[in-house]
């Protein structure tokens, strides 16, 4: 492992003051050592020194919510809404391979990479076959990014092919045997979790994720109120006023869990997810993809809930590109409150990067640049036309910024891209692979009728 030294950067520490400043950090054996201002006083001769001059030195952007695979369907079934969407993606199970979701997984990771992203959450929902999940975290881990695998479950549900319906304890046993292979498997974590409460989650499946959660110290990663259809199925269900309420009768919301979407939910279960330390991932590009609406992000903040960014699968974002996600979040949110200061650009960068490594259990590694945290790092390149001239370097990454613009990326003080090079990985042959799963995957889903 490199020691580092990157001099003649613009500091973002990302710490709880909006601060930046000219400087240095080092890093040793992949931790930061040193975060200050100036040139450094001395370089080690066991030190490789890294010149970010006219670049942003910040942590690296953090995605909490994604489906990797998905790639391979990018902008497959369009105009829909959440219910027949998802009833095709889930479908699509029925001719998913683990050939696919390595393949797609590992472009995936290489899109997340050459947009400045350091650490991923997959939450991983078709499992018609164990291996798939085992392929998706090899993908993972091969790509040298930081990475959580939320291995969820699904065991009731009208639009769910029977290949993806599985008894509670017969998943436990599946996602015991990956944690069992996956011990110290380096910057590799795991959460677990019910898909889509309540369409296609019981609830006794519900009481027994909270039990296996806790029994495995591990957190829980749920789909949560996405659309109104969501909302009015525990209504008339279950007679509740909403799905984090619902689910609060099995002890799912905790500190340890991380709500995707959560665009449906009223003032008191808001409060229900500060109180409980919920966590929420806001995903603004795929809620307009599919015509969900928009998450009451301003009000969770102002009542004090840990919000993090996801890109969502590539199925409804298109892309992961987390510098587009930024941009979105900052706007819709404006647009929607007809108030151009309704949220602070550093709120969400803080977002994309603390919010979200606080939601993954992360926050004692990653998630700000100080000494004695993991070296996830990016080196953004503002000496361009649409960086320049910079008034505001918060508001410029978060409205300004293009994933193109990363210049190189560290993952736990490994560098994975260099000056736009990737370093571990031959991007041609993934791009290659990917292409040959996709026809190999549209070519079988066209046999299916939904
Ligand atoms: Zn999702």
């Amino acid at each position: 492992m490199n020691n580092l030294i990157i001099t003649n950067a613009l500091v973002l520490p990302m710490g709880e003051d909006s601060k930046s400043f000219a400087g240095f950090v080092r890093v040793r054996a992949g931790k930061i050592t040193a975060v200050a201002a100036g040139a450094p006083p001395e370089i080690a001769e066991d030190e490789e020194t890294i010149d970010a001059s006219g670049c942003v030195l910040m942590p690296g952007l953090i995605n909490a919510h994604t489906h990797l695979y998905q790639v391979l369907l990018r902008a497959v079934w369009e105009d829909l809404e959440l219910m027949p969407w998802l009833k095709r993606i889930y479908g699509c199970a029925r001719v998913l391979t683990p050939e696919h979701f390595y393949a797609g997984t590992l472009l995936g990771c290489v899109e997340a990479i050459r947009s400045g992203v350091t650490t991923v959450c997959e939450h991983n929902f078709l499992n018609p076959n164990p291996e798939c999940a085992f392929e998706t975290i090899r993908a993972m881990q091969n790509s040298g990014l930081r990475a959580v695998f939320a291995r969820t479950i699904m065991d009731t549900g009208a639009i769910l092919p029977d290949c993806t319906k599985e008894k509670p304890e017969q998943a436990f046993r599946l996602i015991e045997a990956i944690l069992a292979k996956h011990k110290n498997a380096g910057p590799l974590t795991f959460m677990t979790g019910p898909n889509t409460p309540p369409i296609n989650t019981t609830p006794d499946l519900l009481r027994e994720v909270r039990r296996f959660a806790d029994a495995n110290s591990i957190g829980i990663s749920a789909h949560v109120a996405e659309s109104k259809s969501v909302v009015d199925a525990v209504r008339r269900e279950h007679g509740r006023n909403g799905v984090v309420e619902f689910l609060q009768q099995f002890g799912i919301p905790g500190k340890n869990s991380i709500f995707a979407h959560s665009v449906h939910v009223s003032s008191d279960e808001i409060r229900i997810l500060k109180e409980t330390g919920s966590s929420v991932s806001h995903n603004p590009v795929s809620n307009m993809m599919l015509g969900d609406g928009v998450a009451p992000v301003v009000e969770m903040l102002r009542q004090g809930v840990n919000v993090a960014l996801g890109t969502d699968g590539a199925a409804s974002n298109h892309s992961q590109d987390l510098f587009d996600t930024m941009k979105t979040a900052s706007l819709l949110q404006k647009v929607h409150h007809q108030n151009a200061g309704v949220i602070k650009p550093y709120q969400v960068l803080k977002m994309a990067t603390s919010g979200g490594a606080k939601a993954l259990g992360l926050d004692s590694l990653c998630g700000t640049i100080e000494v004695g945290k993991r070296a996830d790092l990016i080196l953004v390149n503002i000496d361009t036309v649409h960086h320049q001239p910079v008034n505001d370097i918060f508001s410029q990454i978060v409205h300004c910024a293009k994933a193109s613009d990363v210049q190189t990326v560290i993952v736990d003080g490994e560098i994975v891209m260099r000056d736009r090079q990737l370093t571990q990985l031959d991007d041609k042959k993934i791009l290659a692979d990917a292409i040959a799963a996709n026809r190999n995957l549209i070519e079988r889903v066209s046999g299916l009728a939904f």
